[in-house]
């Protein structure tokens, strides 16, 4: 695979690039809106090609997938233009700003034919495939309920757009409550029906929010609850799944790391779990590049980002309303 990378970002200098080529992928551009940005990236880590046209990138016919990790405002006319160019694209989360841009998405990617999928890494984890292992093998028995705690400290580094700029897609909602909802959907494999929410700026936020907690009804009548902040400098991650049976308690495991712990409780008593600690980034890769080899399907598609987004966007509605909010999930 031959890439362009769609935003010189963090997400991509931190942990993208390195995934990629570990993938057996090379990079041959780097787009930014900033034309020294883009020379100093591209010189930083080894791509030859870079600029700010967008059009030269995908023009390129030696280009044959994007990874796209601007701010989120840019995905949906980027991504667009990436799929009629015949490009495979990962994006990454939230695909859109609205859920009718991302179907939109989606559906222009089938039209096309090209591979489209959503970089979602939580269910890469290995801690999260052996919970998804242990649930499926009715471990915990009928599942009754979920808990997430996502609440974290920003890094400094990060501390820009995300938390000043509703604009380009700012605040904890679209960052970490759409992975959330991704994670929760991935586990119970059913998606989520109505919410109810509050959120808060509690310290960072500035104009958009930097805490949010919210409660989710699934089909099943599984009860979830999540928590996601920006601003909780000693709180550890967890993602908790209780059923009639057992229950598996993860500490450490909402991160981009193969780290945590994975504790299963039943009548029989409590056992560790283990997991592979393979590479996240690698792993949605493998599956995204045999996907565009017309090999089985990405691990999450464009499918699983519109759903994630739609979770994020009834928290936002039920937030700023203090109503009990339905999901629309656009038809998808
Ligand atoms: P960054 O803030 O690092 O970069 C986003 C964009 O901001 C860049 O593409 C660039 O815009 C602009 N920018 C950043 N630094 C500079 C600079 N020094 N000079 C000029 N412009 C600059 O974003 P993140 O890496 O934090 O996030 C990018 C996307 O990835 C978001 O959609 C986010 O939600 C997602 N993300 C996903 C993660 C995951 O694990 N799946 C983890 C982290 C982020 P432009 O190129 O348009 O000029």
């Amino acid at each position: 695979m031959n890439w362009g990378l769609i935003g010189a970002s963090n997400i991509a200098a931190g942990h993208m690039i390195a995934a990629l080529r570990a993938t057996g992928g090379r990079i041959g551009w780097v787009m930014s809106g900033n034309a020294d940005h883009a020379a100093s990236y591209a010189a930083e880590h080894g791509i030859p090609g870079h600029g700010t046209d967008l059009g030269n990138l995908l023009q390129d016919p030696e280009i044959t997938a994007v990874y796209i990790s601007s701010t989120n405002e840019k995905h949906h006319a980027q991504a667009l233009a990436a799929i009629a160019a015949g490009k495979h694209v990962l994006c990454e989360k939230p695909l859109s700003m609205t859920v009718a841009e991302a179907v939109e998405m989606v559906r222009a990617a089938e039209a096309a034919g090209v591979t489209f999928a959503t970089n979602h890494h939580l269910r890469n984890a290995g801690t999260h495939l052996a919970i998804r292992e242990a649930v499926q093998a009715g471990r915990i028995g009928t599942p009754l309920s979920v808990r997430v705690h996502h609440a974290v400290y920003l890094p400094q580094v990060l501390q820009g757009w995300r938390i000043d700029n509703p604009a380009a897609g700012g605040g904890v909602i679209p960052d970490i409550t759409v992975h959330d909802a991704d994670t929760v959907r991935f586990h119970l494999g059913e998606d989520p029906v109505e919410v109810v929410a509050m959120a808060t700026a509690s310290g960072l936020g500035q104009g958009v929010e930097d805490s949010c907690m919210s409660v989710w009804s699934m089909p099943s009548g599984v009860q979830v609850m999540s928590h996601e902040s920006f601003t909780h400098a000693h709180a550890t991650t967890g993602f908790e799944i209780h059923g009639t049976d057992g229950s598996i308690v993860a500490k450490n495991v909402m991160t981009q790391q193969p780290v945590g712990e994975v504790v299963l409780t039943t009548a029989k008593g409590s056992e560790t779990l283990s997991y592979s600690t393979h590479n996240l980034y690698e792993r949605s890769l493998g599956l995204f590049n045999a996907a565009c080899a017309g090999e089985g399907r990405p691990s999450a598609d464009g499918v699983d980002g519109v759903k994630s987004l739609a979770v994020a966007m009834a928290v936002a509605e039920a937030a700023r309303t203090g109503r009990r909010t339905p999901v629309n999930y656009g038809g998808i």
